[in-house]
């Protein structure tokens, strides 16, 4: 069972651990990573003890930032090999 929710705005960017903290009652911290909210992962686990977190957040907030690609411009139409068959006279 998750020890506690806590709102990610309510636990601090750990720059050290490159993860997002919150202390842990055993004097540890839980801990949570960019790359595990962007994959959807929402438990954050203390490494000291068997306690975890769920962190709330939204997580559109840690989609990636680059913008989409935009769509490749087809240069002409594709060749129709259907086409090419009906060149008999
Ligand atoms: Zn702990």
């Amino acid at each position: 069972m998750s020890y506690d929710e806590v709102e990610i705005e309510d636990m601090t960017w750990n720059e050290k651990l490159q993860a997002y903290t919150y202390p842990c009652p055993c004097g540890d911290l839980f801990q949570i990573t960019k790359e595990e909210l962007r994959a959807g992962e929402e438990i954050a686990r203390c490494p000291s003890c068997s306690l975890y977190i769920t962190v709330v957040y939204d997580p559109e907030d840690f989609q990636d930032e680059a913008p989409p690609e935009p769509e490749q411009e087809a240069g002409g139409r594709p060749a129709d090999p259907a086409l090419a068959e009906i060149e008999v006279h």
